[in-house]
C-alpha cells in the first residue's frame, strides 16, 4: 500500500539530458555529472519519505555539481593564442595519452615488475628505449619536471664542485626557476664566464680548474640576446669538455623532438641534434614543445645516467605510472609522421590561417545580430609561450570584440566568469579571441559565451 503511494524516482537520463545539468559535462566531466545524479537518486531511494518532484531533485543535482566545480580544476577555453600557456597547464594531451592514462590508471600495472622472472623490475626500462629511439642517446631517465632534472644532474655531479656557465645563459624561467639559485641549492659553485653578450671557448678553458665538474649551457628559451653576440656552440663545448675531462651538460628546456620549421616556425635545436653534437647530458621538459605530460627527461651517456639513478634524491623526484603512461603514448605518436597531429600541439600548429579565418567568419556570422556587441573576424598572431620560441610569431586568425557600452576589460571579465571560462587577450582597446588555441569542439560553447555578452 505504502509502496504504491510512493512517487517514482525519475530515470537518470532525464537528469543527464537536462540542459542546465548537461552544461556541467564540459566543466566537471560527464562521468562526474552522472555520479552526482546517481548519488542524489541513491540518497532519495534510501530515504523512507516520498521521492521529491523532478524539479526539486534537479536543483539538488545542480547544487552538488556547483560544489564540485567550486573545489576542482576547471576546463578553460584558451583563446589567448598562447599554445603552451604555463598558467593553463601547458600542452593539452593527445587522445592516445589520455586513453593510456585511463586504461593503466584504472588497474594495476607492471610498473616495477618483471613478468619473465616474477621479481622486481625497472620503472624506467620501457620509457628509456623510447627516448633512445627519438634522441639517439644511450640512456635516459624521467623525473617530475625539467627543473627537477637539472637539480638531479647538479646534485649528482657538482655538489661541492664548480659549474662553468656563460653569463649570457644565467637564465630565469617563470615560476621561480633561476639557474644561479638552483645551482646554490644543489651545493655547486657557479663560475660565470664571458660577458652578457659574448662568450668564447677560451673563456671556458680559462675557467677550468681541478674542481670543475661540469661545463653547462642553457637554452635561452624565453629571451634572445641579439646584435653583437658570440656564443660557444654545443659541439665545441662538448669537445672542450672531453679534452679537459669534465662533463658537458645542456639544459635545453623547450624539448623539441622534431624540426619545427615544417610548421613554419623558427628552428629550435632538437634533443637528437644536441645529443649528436656530443653533449654528455641533456635535459628537456615533457609539457613544452614535446606536447606531453609534465615531466623532465634526462638523456645522455649510459654511465652518467647510471650514476643519476643511484642518487637517493631520485626517489623524491620520480614520476608515477600515469605520467609514464602519458609520456610513452605521446612518444609512440612520434613514431609515425601521420600520427604526429594526434598530439594537440601539432594539430594546433598545423591549422592553416585560411581554416582559422573561415572559423572566425562563421563565428562572427552566428553573432551578427547580437545587440551592442561587434564581433569582427581578423588576422592576428599566436605565440608558442611556455618559455619556448621567444621570437616565433605564428600567423593566426580569430575575432575582435568591441561593445558599445563596455570596455574590453569588462568584456574579458564577463567571459572569464562564464562556465567554461573563456580567456582572451586585450590589444588596442579590443578583446581578441585567437582561434588557433580553441578546439573546434569548444566553438559552440564560445558562441554561447559571446551571445551572453
Ligand atoms: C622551461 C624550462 C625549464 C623548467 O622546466 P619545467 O619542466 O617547467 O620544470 C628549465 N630550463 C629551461 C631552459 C626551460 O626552458
Amino acid at each position: 500500500m505504502e509502496q504504491s503511494a510512493k512517487r517514482t524516482i525519475p530515470a537518470v537520463h532525464r537528469f543527464t539530458t537536462d540542459p542546465a545539468i548537461a552544461s556541467y559535462d564540459a566543466i566537471v566531466g560527464r562521468s562526474a555529472v552522472k555520479a552526482a545524479v546517481q548519488s542524489v537518486l541513491d540518497s532519495c531511494r534510501a530515504s523512507r519519505a516520498d521521492a521529491p518532484a523532478f524539479d526539486a531533485l534537479r536543483s539538488r543535482v545542480i547544487a552538488r555539481l556547483a560544489d564540485i566545480e567550486a573545489t576542482g580544476l576547471l576546463t578553460v577555453i584558451n583563446a589567448t593564442g598562447v599554445l603552451l600557456h604555463t598558467n593553463f597547464g601547458r600542452a593539452p594531451l593527445a587522445k592516445s595519452a589520455l586513453d593510456a592514462v585511463a586504461r593503466l590508471g584504472a588497474g594495476y600495472t607492471n610498473l616495477e615488475y618483471d613478468l619473465d622472472s616474477g621479481t622486481r623490475g625497472d620503472r624506467y626500462e620501457r620509457i628509456t628505449s623510447q627516448i633512445r629511439d627519438v634522441s639517439g642517446a644511450e640512456a635516459a631517465l624521467v623525473v617530475n619536471n625539467c627543473a627537477a632534472a637539472v637539480l638531479l644532474v647538479l646534485d649528482t655531479f657538482a655538489r661541492g664542485r664548480e659549474v662553468v656557465v656563460s653569463r649570457g645563459q644565467l637564465i630565469e624561467i617563470g615560476g621561480g626557476f633561476r639557474l644561479p639559485e638552483v645551482l646554490a641549492k644543489s651545493g655547486a659553485t657557479l663560475v660565470e664566464v664571458g660577458t652578457t653578450n659574448r662568450t668564447y671557448a677560451s673563456d671556458y678553458r680559462n675557467a677550468w680548474s681541478p674542481s670543475t665538474a661540469l661545463f653547462m649551457r642553457t637554452h635561452p628559451s624565453n629571451y634572445r640576446v641579439e646584435g653583437f653576440t658570440a656564443d660557444i656552440d654545443a659541439r665545441t663545448l662538448a669537445e672542450l669538455a672531453r679534452e679537459l675531462a669534465v662533463i658537458s651538460f645542456e639544459d635545453l628546456g623547450s624539448g623539441a623532438l622534431v624540426d619545427l620549421t615544417r610548421f613554419g616556425l623558427p628552428h629550435e635545436p632538437t634533443l637528437a641534434e644536441e645529443i649528436t653534437a656530443g653533449l654528455d647530458l641533456v635535459t628537456v621538459s615533457g609539457d613544452k614543445l614535446l606536447g606531453g605530460p609534465q615531466c623532465g627527461i634526462i638523456a645522455g651517456r649510459a654511465e652518467l645516467v647510471d650514476r643519476l639513478r643511484r642518487n637517493p634524491l631520485l626517489r623524491a623526484l620520480r614520476v608515477d605510472k600515469l605520467t609514464l603512461a602519458a609520456l610513452s603514448a605521446t612518444l609512440a605518436d612520434y613514431a609515425e609522421p601521420e600520427r604526429l597531429t594526434g598530439i594537440p600541439l601539432f594539430a594546433m600548429l598545423s591549422a592553416t590561417t585560411e581554416t582559422l579565418m573561415r572559423r572566425a567568419r562563421s563565428l562572427a556570422s552566428q553573432l551578427s545580430n547580437a545587440a551592442g556587441v561587434q564581433v569582427e573576424p581578423i588576422g592576428m598572431q599566436s605565440t608558442s609561450g611556455g618559455g619556448t620560441l621567444p621570437l616565433g610569431k605564428i600567423p593566426s586568425a580569430g575575432v575582435a570584440i568591441r561593445a558599445s557600452n563596455h570596455t574590453a576589460e569588462e568584456l574579458a571579465s564577463a567571459l572569464r566568469a562564464r562556465r567554461p571560462p573563456v580567456i582572451g587577450r586585450i590589444e588596442g582597446g579590443r578583446l581578441l579571441l585567437d582561434l588557433r588555441t580553441v578546439r573546434p569542439d569548444d566553438e559552440a560553447a564560445l558562441v554561447d559565451a559571446l551571445a551572453s555578452l
